[in-house]
This record gives structure tokens, sequence and C-alpha cells, in this order.
């Protein structure tokens, strides 16, 4: 059994390395390996609540399907409750898709379009092996978990008969239906219009509290992270950057990238400096990443080490860095 002190989830060097391409791609000159997850090592405590947070193709929804073991592992170990998740197999692995559950980016994706809102919340009480008569009750009782009104006027109805907010929220039902210890939400409110945001966020907010979920919320957005999360993880080309509480990296970001990050956010006062930090647009092509630090080809601060070398995530003061800026410091603060 496990220690209630001890980590939900334990990420110890994970790796997702895809090959791509083939002979011509190494004709010219291009790694037919693309690392969408590069040595990545977090734990994730009990009822913690976690932003993967960083641009398209840093490798945070590649991280959110390996926790969920709905992709394969090239490297490291994943455990769940104190269990390697790589050997589930058969009914194991059933019980660990009903504790950890997805919530997806897009709505109208998510649900069967042929399905009425009754069937798609069947399904996973189906797979759990309830009998149908049993299965109403906790239909209603998770759509009124995601404050559904009146929520027997949705079960006979379509996914296009409802709202982006309202099919979220039924998206959000059917992860929460079989009462998961964990879910993973992959940028939830993206798809929806920014009038309907707040309103599903606090929901996504009310209900993890009132369950005691752990979460991980997966975003490009800062301020949603913020919102939502206590922690924040920032990724980039499959790596972790910095690992520290959401409060401390918003005010007092250290790596160069979440700087940038940081200064990237909008500031509602236009008598207010906006100074963002010039690193250019866009990563770099993944099959090719730099040598050393894969961010030195944007950061305004590399020096020769960055080439050489890639800097490990060190702990400076209460968070983890991977920048050879803050070696010292963590060398210092590690003497102490
Ligand atoms: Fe910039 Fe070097 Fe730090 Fe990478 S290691 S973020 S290139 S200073």
């Amino acid at each position: 059994m496990l220690d209630s002190n001890e980590p939900l989830v334990s990420v110890r060097e994970v790796q997702l390395h895809y090959r791509v391409g083939g002979a011509l791609s190494a004709l010219r000159g291009r790694s037919s390996v693309v690392k969408a997850v590069d040595r990545v090592s977090f734990e994730i405590r009990r009822g913690e609540s976690v932003g993967l947070l960083g641009e398209s193709g840093c490798g945070k929804t590649s991280m959110g399907r390996l926790l969920l073991k709905l992709e394969e592992a090239t490297g490291g170990e994943i455990s769940f409750a104190g269990e390697a998740i790589a050997g589930l197999k058969g009914a194991a692995l059933k019980r660990y898709r009903a504790k950890a559950q997805l919530i997806f980016q897009n709505p109208f994706d998510a649900v069967n379009p042929r399905f009425t809102i009754r069937a798609a919340l069947s399904e996973p009480l189906e797979n759990a092996g309830i009998p149908v008569r049993e299965r109403e009750g906790p239909i209603i009782e998770a759509l009124e978990l995601v404050r559904l009104p009146q929520p027997q006027q949705f079960l006979d109805r379509y996914p296009h008969q409802l709202s982006g907010g309202q099919l979220q929220r039924v998206v959000m039902a059917r992860a929460l239906i079989l009462q998961p210890a964990f879910v993973v939400a992959d940028e939830p409110v993206s798809m929806l219009d920014v009038s309907v945001r707040a309103g599903v966020l606090n929901v996504f907010r009310d209900v993890r509290d009132r369950l005691g979920l752990t979460a991980i919320y997966i975003s490009h957005d800062l301020a949603l992270v913020r919102y939502v999360c206590e922690r924040t993880i920032v990724m980039y080309l499959g790596r972790i950057m910095e690992d520290g509480s959401t409060e401390d990296i918003v005010h007092e970001p250290l790596h160069p990238y979440t700087k940038a990050l940081v200064a990237a956010v909008p500031v509602p006062q236009p008598d207010q400096s906006h100074d963002p930090l010039p690193i250019g647009r866009g990563a770099p092509d993944p099959r090719n990443p730099p040598s050393g630090c894969v961010f030195r080809d944007r950061c305004p601060y590399a020096f020769e080490r960055c080439a050489s070398q890639v800097p490990r995530l060190r702990r400076v003061g209460t968070r983890n860095v991977a920048c050879h800026l803050f070696e010292e410091t963590a060398l210092s603060s590690g003497r102490q």
C-alpha cells in the first residue's frame, strides 16, 4: 500500500523517441530520431495540480499520453501509486484506465456524434462491467458534478445539440464517472469561445477540489495554468526547463525560456512597460535540435558551454532549473 507521503505519480528519466524518415533523411544530414520526450523526471503528490506548460511541439501532450499509457515510453519508468505502469496488461490495465483519465482538448472530437449523451456516458460504465439498469444514477451524478443544470434534459440529446461549453462539461463528466484518482486535462478550453472558458475552468477547479483529484493541466497559456495549478513544469523540445511553484515562476522566472514565456503574457495596463524577451519565433526542427542546451539558438544569454553540454535539471532554491547559468547557484545551495 502507498505511503501517504509518497508521490502518486513518479516519472524517472522517461523518453519517447520516434524514428522518422528513412535513408533519404539520413542523406540530407537530418537525424531520423525525434525526441518528443527526453529524459524527463518529476513526481506528483496526491491532490497536487501541476501545469505542463510550453509551446506547440514541446512534448507536453506526449508526456500526458505517456502518463495515461496511451503511448509506451522508449526509456525510463513511470509509476502510479508505487507500481510501474509499463507492465500493466489485461485486467490490471483496465483498472489503471479507470483510475487515470483524460479530458480531451476538443469536445467535438471527443464524443461520437452518433451517440446520445446517455450512450456516451454509458460507455465507460459498460467497460467497467456495470449493468445497464445501474448506469442512469452515476450518469446523472456525473452531469450534476460538472454543473449541467437539469441533467435529464441532456440524456437523449446528440452532441451537435449542445453548446461547446456544455459538451466540454459532458467530456469532463465522462472522464470523472468512474471516480478516477488522477486526470490529465489536455488544453481543455482551447477550442471554446473565450466567453465560456472561465465557466468550464471554474467547474474543473471545483470538481478537482471536491474530489481531491491529482491533476495535470496541459497548456501553452501561462495565465490559464496560473489560474488552475499550484505548480508548473515548463517544457521545451521534449525536456524540462523549470519546475516550481506557479507563483514563483510567474513572479520570478529563472530559466531564460520561462522568462520569455512570462514576458510574452499581455499586460492589461497600457501605461505598464511590456518588454518581451527576444527569443525569435518558433522552436527549431525537432529532428535536428541544437547540441548542448536545446534552447541555445533562441537564448539571449547563451555562452560557450551551452553548445557542448546538456544542462541538467538542478535544485535552485525551491525549484528545479536546467540552465548552465544556475549551476554555481545550485552547487552553493547544495553545499549549505
Ligand atoms: Fe541559455 Fe545556456 Fe541556459 Fe540554455 S543553458 S538556457 S543556452 S544560458
